[in-house]
């Protein structure tokens, strides 16, 4: 088992397949996208799955795929095909552009769970926020998700000014879909120019919802970052996911490998711990594992002081 000084398990393992995306999401990245890591300190996909497998062993049950966009990573399909041989839950995080290539990969190596990121119904708003062109290519392959049974959820980040008044069109989609909608506070991170006024708060998401519905909390999975809503008549349900207003790090039970090979011990953390130069090396990687979890904080810093500090870009991370 991970533990950490706070005596928090650590078993969901978050991996970032690529840095790479075919998106430019404004509150994600920089218009002219970010530095990539030179390839030779990627990992491979051997790398990377013998570097998975380490976790494996020390007590991970839930990998969720993400990236960058990790649809665009020439070999996913193998990465996936391989992890559906392990004994753990798979879930994906997509921006949905490529999902249709991708449905047999998806039954072979039985991945269910797929968390797609939209946050606009309107095709002009999904131009302007992503900088790129794909909205009905994105709906068309929801849609798909859905016929095809996916356990489905919609992420949409929440940015006062550009799409909260888009909030309950988001919640209608739920009334006739079986599909969970999330509504993410707007997080900061190198390249994304946060600010306070742009933060659309857990609150502000449950007043704007109360203006239409009654909402009542439903329960969580143990760990879940979302706190869960039903509204009567609904085909599918509502989630919140509040980072910056309502922190939940007390359950925190996530570690994040990166693209190239290094782990955050939190989302928030600028310290890594690279494992693939030990790797490569022939290094035991189990105490320099255990070692970076066991450091981990109580919780992240408030959200004024996280604004203040630098971080990765999102997109490197994963979320
Ligand atoms: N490209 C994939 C996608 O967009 O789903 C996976 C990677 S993306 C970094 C993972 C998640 O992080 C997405 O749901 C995205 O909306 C969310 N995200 C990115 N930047 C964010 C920010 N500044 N605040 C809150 N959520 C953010
Ligand atoms: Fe790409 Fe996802 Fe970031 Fe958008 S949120 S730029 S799709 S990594």
């Amino acid at each position: 088992m991970l533990k950490d000084q706070h005596g928090r398990i650590h078993n969901y393992l978050r991996v970032s397949l690529t840095e790479r995306c075919n998106l430019r999401c404004t509150y994600c990245m920089p218009a002219d996208g970010i530095e990539l890591t030179p390839k030779e300190h990627i990992c491979t996909y051997e790398e990377m799955l013998d570097i998975i497998d380490t976790f494996i062993a020390l007590g991970v049950k839930k990998i969720r795929i993400t990236g960058g966009e990790p649809l665009v990573r020439k070999d996913a399909d193998i990465i996936f095909n391989e992890l559906g041989k392990r004994p753990v839950e798979l879930a994906l995080t997509t921006n949905g552009m490529l999902l249709d290539r991708y449905f047999d990969v998806f039954e072979s190596c039985g991945l269910k769970n797929v968390n797609v990121s939209l946050d606009t119904l309107s095709p002009e708003k999904y131009n302007f926020i992503t900088r790129r062109d794909g909205f009905s290519r994105v709906m068309e392959n929801i849609r798909e998700l859905i016929t095809h049974g996916f356990n489905t959820k919609l992420n949409m980040v929440v940015m006062k000014g550009v799409n909260d008044e888009e909030i309950l069109g988001f919640a209608e989609l739920a009334s006739k879909m079986p599909i969970v909608v999330r509504f993410i506070e707007f997080m900061p991170f190198d390249g994304n120019r946060w600010n306070n006024e742009q933060l659309f708060s857990a609150m502000e998401i449950r007043e704007k919802l109360g203006e239409k519905y009654q909402i009542f909390r439903s329960e969580d999975a143990k760990h879940d970052t979302t706190k869960h809503y039903s509204i009567e008549g609904f085909a599918g349900q509502l989630g919140i996911i509040s980072s910056m207003s309502e922190e939940f790090c007390g359950s925190c039970n996530r570690i994040r490998l990166l693209a190239n090979g290094s782990i955050k011990n939190c989302l928030f953390s600028n310290d890594e711990t690279n494992l693939l130069e030990p790797y490569r090396k022939g290094e035991d990687l189990e105490p320099i594992i255990r070692q970076a979890i066991y450091n981990k904080k109580a919780k992240h810093a408030g959200m004024f002081q996280l604004a203040s500090q630098s971080n990765r870009s999102m997109t490197t991370i994963g979320g």
